[in-house]
């Protein structure tokens, strides 16, 4: 009997360095499948359609909405962000594990539809840090950062909600971190409970 695939869902304040964490854990574990999101907002320099995010209309995300074809959505910063349920489907009955990046209001939708999932909180190592790494983006209006931030102290506030907080003070380590958590995940009993039987009893 083939163990079903661990979802995986990542959310943080923007700026803590998830996306990062999420990269370097796919360069060492690239069988894990990276689900890509659909969302309202512009694309930024570089982003591509289908590769990043699929870059959706309001109209056609609200439609996608009424079909409930996402497994979560949620407004971020005024726009629709959501993951398409068809495909995280799919590959989790097929054993693959798929990997979420979102936000703290979608990842609590997949908690409740999905208990056996693993939530990861990632950590910025100090509140200034974010600041910073946002800034240094070069790509958000001062407005858009000072939300950002009030977004991010309401996020860390609900970290309790998650099964897991890594701090990214070091990228090496927090990949290492997440990649324990992901061992220790699977080698859980009620995962294996079924081939457990099948294969002793
Ligand atoms: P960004 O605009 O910087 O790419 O993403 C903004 C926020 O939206 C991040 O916190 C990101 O994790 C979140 N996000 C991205 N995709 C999704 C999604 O499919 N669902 C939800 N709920 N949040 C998402």
């Amino acid at each position: 009997m083939k163990q079903k695939g661990l979802l995986i869902v990542i959310s943080g304040p923007s700026g803590a360095g998830k996306g990062t964490i999420c990269r370097a854990l796919i360069e060492k574990r690239p069988k894990i499948h990276v689900s890509v999101s659909a969302t309202t907002r512009n694309p930024r320099k570089g982003e591509e359609d289908g590769i990043n995010y699929y870059f959706l209309s309001k109209e056609t995300f609200e439609f996608r909405i009424q079909r409930e074809e996402f497994l979560e959505y949620a407004r971020v910063y005024d726009n629709y962000y959501g993951t398409p349920k068809k495909n995280v489907l799919k590959r989790l009955e097929k054993g693959e594990d798929v990997l979420l990046e979102i936000d703290t209001e979608g990842a609590l939708q997949v908690k409740e539809q999905f208990p056996e999932g693993v939530l990861i909180f990632i950590l910025p190592p100090k509140l200034e840090d974010l600041k910073s790494r946002i800034k240094g983006r070069g790509t958000e209006t001062e407005a858009d950062i000072k939300k950002r931030l009030d977004c991010a102290k309401e996020e860390i506030q609900r970290i309790h909600e998650y099964h897991y907080g890594v701090v990214n003070d070091d990228v090496d380590r927090a990949t290492r971190d997440v990649e324990a958590i992901l061992r220790s995940e699977k080698l859980k009993t009620n995962r294996n409970y079924q081939e457990i039987i099948h294969q002793y009893l």
